[in-house]
């Protein structure tokens, strides 16, 4: 059957934004990313973390949506009926702390509107208003992925603040709190004192999640009324205190802390605050003054001096240290500097003769050391305490301690306990006593999205998700194991963060969300209400918060949701016909809202950008678990790394920032989805680089200007193009069939980088040299195979370029579309093990002789090939048998054998340096190679070479030239120099006349 005919020259340049507008209003009416349950199909249902729309979309904002996008319609083009949704996130304080930085003039966010994104005057104006934020960045957002040529059904799209998402996540909650999963109480969180709100990732400059640690203050008494606290992490110390450390060039402050009155600095006492202690600050005191007086240690019962340490940090515990030279390489250190610090020693009237106090003890440092820090610190030829190598010193010795480490047998109550039981114990008998207590801290420095810097504080009745429930944990951990991650390298990532998830406040009293259901002062926060929302892309199409669509009765309005519809739906308990009558809707309505769900859930893949493991991503397994039966458990999580640009971090102050439609706008869809995608492997950074895109940009015009130059190929019919066997054409038909394996299994384990390599550029290196040959020989490329070769790219490329081969794939005469075409499959029986030596042979002919002639100067006018003979080439056989199945290749024990074979031995005794040659060749091969040759029975090297010589002749540009090709059995061959002994398998002797 003659195809039809393309009826207009194709365009020699290509217009992206025309491209980009065609196919994307085609794809819409035709609704081909619309994706309804089809019972007899397959499903693939894959969701990224939905955006936040408070700002708009940067290049680096692309990579997470693109990856998945890429996954969709791979899926899709592997006859899965995929469906890919997109919500927005407006739950929380990210839309309302931007509209309060307009509202308060924040320059810097203005100008950044301005300038980079272009937004109007009057627009950002109506910003203080947090939902024109929302709605203009929601729509801003929407078109950028569209642009991108995202293949999203929108008619699954919902914000969290819809009625129905609130009714949903209502019903996680309470189903939450039944399992007794939500608890309330007092715990520590991350927390901004301007905006009264805890803050979690979201809600930080530069999306950090605050740590926390715990200290034990230890307290000292001075002077009979005061109390010096120290904050350690090592409590278990105490008993190696030689003195305490106190700056003396900052002030501290004597504060009523509770029944005490405390020296402290000014920032603990605003820490201690934020803890609910109840703190009035009464004077001032010098850190000097207390330099060379003793303070009083309860634990041992004994004076403990305080000395003047510089590096003690006003912002770090209570801005006073306790010192154990035994044990941390800096006290040791700090100690000796001292000693030598004349001037110091001087001025505050001070002697220091302290002898470290060991109280450890490991098999690193032996028993009769007096200080393991002391010789950690020889070791590491530390100079001083500003030596960068104190870090590294001193985490090693922790580790090593905390570890190995067991307590000497002579400390009180602790002796011969490890450091681990030592610890907890004497923290238990510090907080009893009352010798002591603790303290939270942040442990990095993190600031609220307002420009506070945050702090700990202690939330009352605060309420809370207990992941540190154990059962709720072996959930999680069964879940996470019967998951496919990818790669699979960051497992112990997440298995890491199922260990130490605990309590985490999952309510705020302001944002924007949905209330607690049973406690309506409390938000639920936009890392709790974003967990299991896949799900609810599932039912949204049918939801409507629309009162007036009360007549229609395919929808379910949302204000006639309620619990017993989502269990009914989600979890198939409660009677069908009680809950279509509850939510005023069909029984049919109602079964098929089920039935889309059954149909479509678990989630088959989830794709995230690296930063939400400890945190979204580990909730969202989590809650899975706590809520859905095993069989609707998520099956994969797939996690990438940033984005830089030109190798940098994307900065407002480097200037660096491409705002995602810009870009678009001028490089086209197509060439930034590439660029995102082919600088790195999933889990490294990629680098957006304007070079790189334009380098794309070029190749996708060459490709599209190589398949022009051959259009006859696609307007002829396949019958009447050749279909020849030449050595080439099995060869190039061979190597698609290479292509399409390595590149499924590139994609299959997400090594995009390596796919998009195999299919921008080895195949244009394969098409090259079989343009060459086939030139050589004077024979048309415009063939069968070409027709395969260029149909194969182009679908190879579809799901990474989509714009771009829907516009190959019209101009190539089709009338389908390429998104929803079949994926190439492998043609077992084209695949040629011998061909690809076949051209490796012709090649490595024709690069020796250009070598010869380059070096030897000579002209050619005659070319003589020698070819190995049958006995050596039944040798290399041997050898290769010998190497790959008993892995050794060792010169002796081969000779030793060999020497005994029949077949082979006088060959191997004339000539032992052959054999060395020979496993030389072979273990310069790579193993893909060798197992190649091992399944091929028999190799004429004369039939290739004999092929290759019209293309060799043309490389020479030498019309006369003879070439003669001889094996070295032949008795008649014409060996001048006797050149033809020097032939091995796969490497031909040549002599050049
Ligand atoms: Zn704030």
């Amino acid at each position: 059957m003659v195809e039809n005919s393309v009826e207009k020259t194709p365009n020699v340049e290509l217009n992206w934004a025309r491209i980009g507008e065609k196919w994307r209003k085609r794809w819409a009416e035709d609704k081909i990313f619309e994706t309804d349950p089809e019972s007899h199909k397959k499903k693939y249902f894959l969701t990224v973390a939905y955006p936040y729309p408070n700002s708009p979309q940067h290049v680096g904002h692309g990579r997470t949506y693109t990856l998945a996008d890429v996954h969709a319609r791979y899926k899709r083009m592997n006859n899965y009926n995929v469906l890919f949704p997109m919500g927005f996130h407006y739950t929380g304080t990210p839309i309302v702390s931007m509209s309060q930085r307009i509202k308060s003039n924040d320059l810097e966010l203005i100008e950044t509107f301005q300038q980079i994104y272009k937004i109007p005057s009057e627009i950002i104006s109506s910003f203080k208003e947090p939902k024109r934020i929302a709605s203009y960045f929601h729509e801003e957002i929407r078109q950028g992925m569209n642009e991108m040529g995202y293949s999203i059904d929108w008619r699954r799209e919902f914000t969290t603040i819809d009625n129905g998402y609130s009714k949903f996540i209502s019903w996680q909650f309470r189903n939450l709190k039944k399992n007794g999963l939500i608890v309330q109480g007092s715990h520590p969180v991350g927390w901004c004192p301007q905006d009264q709100n805890p803050v979690s990732q979201h809600d930080t400059v530069g999306d950090i999640e605050p740590e926390l640690i715990e200290y034990v203050l230890v307290k000292f008494k001075f002077e009979e009324q005061y109390v010096i606290p120290t904050a350690t992490l090592r409590p278990e110390t105490i008993f190696g205190v030689t003195n305490l450390w106190i700056n003396p060039d900052i002030k501290y402050v004597i504060a009523q802390v509770n029944k005490e009155k405390w020296i402290i600095t000014k920032e603990a006492a605003r820490k201690l605050e934020f803890l609910n202690a109840s703190v009035s600050i009464i004077s001032e005191i010098d850190g000097s003054d207390l330099i060379g007086k003793s303070v009083y240690d309860e634990t041992r019962r004994q004076l403990v001096p305080m000395f003047p340490a510089s590096f003690v940090d006003p912002n770090n515990g209570t801005g006073i240290v306790m010192s154990v030279p035994a044990h941390s390489p800096y006290d040791y250190q700090a100690l000796v500097d001292l000693k030598k610090d004349d001037n110091i020693l001087k001025q505050f009237a001070i002697t220091v003769n302290i002898v470290p106090i060991k109280i450890i003890q490991t098999d690193a440092f032996p028993s009769n050391d007096s200080s393991p820090a002391e010789s950690i610190v020889t070791r590491y030829s530390i100079r001083d305490q500003n030596d960068p190598k104190l870090e590294e010193a001193t985490n090693k010795l922790y580790s090593e301690e905390f570890h190995n480490g067991v307590l000497l047998p002579n400390i009180d109550q602790i002796g011969n306990l490890s450091v681990i039981k030592a610890r907890e114990t004497i923290r238990e008998k510090i907080i009893n006593e009352e010798i002591g207590t603790t303290m939270y801290e942040l442990k990095n420095v993190v600031k609220c999205r307002c420009g506070t810097p945050c702090v700990v504080k202690l939330l009352t009745n605060q309420w809370f998700i207990n992941y540190g429930d154990d059962n709720w944990k072996k959930l999680a951990y069964e879940l996470i194991e019967n998951m496919e991650i990818l790669p699979e390298e960051i497992r112990q990532e997440f298995t890491n963060v199922i260990d130490w998830l605990k309590e985490r406040a999952c309510a705020r009293k302001s944002g924007l969300g949905t209330k607690l259901p049973w406690d309506s002062e409390w938000i639920i926060e936009s890392l709790a209400d974003s967990v299991i929302y896949m799900a609810y892309y599932l039912l949204s199409r049918h939801i409507s918060n629309n009162l007036d669509l009360q007549k229609n009765e395919d929808m379910v309005l949302a204000v006639n949701l309620n619990d017993s519809f989502f269990d009914y739906v989600l979890l198939g308990k409660n009677d069908r016909d009680l809950v279509a009558k509850d939510s005023k809707i069909s029984i049919q309505l109602l079964e098929k809202i089920r039935n889309e769900f059954l149909y479509f859930y678990p989630v088959d893949s989830r794709h995230s950008g690296r930063d939400l493991v400890p945190n979204h991503l580990a909730f969202f397994i989590f809650n899975h678990a706590a809520i859905f039966p095993r069989d609707k458990w998520p099956k994969q999580i797939v996690v990438n790394g940033s984005v830089l640009m030109e190798g940098k971090k994307m900065s407002k102050s480097l200037g660096n920032i491409i705002p995602l439609r810009k870009a678009i706008d001028e490089y086209g869809a197509d060439s930034v989805r590439l660029t995102m995608l082919a600088s790195a492997e999933i889990l490294q950074d990629s680098d957006f680089s304007i070079d790189l895109v334009k380098g794309i940009k070029s190749k996708l015009f060459e490709i599209h200007r190589t398949i022009n130059t051959n259009m006859n190929i696609f307007t002829t019919s396949r019958n009447s193009l050749d279909y020849d066997d030449d050595l080439e054409d099995v060869w190039i038909s061979s190597r698609l069939q290479h292509v399409i394996l390595e590149t499924t299994s590139a994609i299959e384990k997400f090594r995009i980088r390596e796919a998009l390599h195999n299919i921008l550029y080895l195949m244009d290196n394969d098409l090259q040299w079989y343009e060459k040959r086939k030139l050589a020989k004077n024979k048309s490329i415009s063939n069968n195979y070409l027709k395969e070769f260029f149909e194969t790219r182009i679908k190879l490329l579809s799901p990474f370029a989509p714009y771009f081969c829907e516009e190959i794939w019209e101009i190539m005469g089709n009338h389908s579309y390429i998104s929803l075409a079949q994926w190439p499959e492998i043609n077992q029986s084209r695949i040629s093990l011998i061909s690809e030596d076949n051209e490796r042979l012709i090649q490595g002919m024709i690069f020796d002789i250009h070598k010869i002639t380059k070096v030897t100067k000579i002209v050619p006018k005659r070319i003589l090939i020698y070819t190995a003979s049958t006995i050596k080439s039944k040798l290399y056989r041997k050898l290769l048998d010998r190497i790959q199945s008993q892995a050794t290749s060792n010169f002796g024990e081969i000779m030793k054998e060999f020497v005994n074979d029949n077949e082979v031995k006088d060959l191997v005794k004339l000539n032992p340096d052959l054999v060395k040659k020979m496993i030389n060749d072979i273990l310069s091969e790579s193993v893909e190679v060798r197992e190649r040759r091992m399944k091929i029975d028999s190799f004429d090297e004369a039939i290739p070479l004999q092929d290759g010589i019209s293309l060799l002749v043309n490389e020479i540009e030498n019309d006369h030239l003879e070439v003669n090709i001889y094996s070295e059995d032949n008795n008649d061959k014409y060996d001048p120099k006797q050149k033809s002994k020097f032939a091995r398998p796969y490497k031909p002797a040549i002599y050049i006349e």
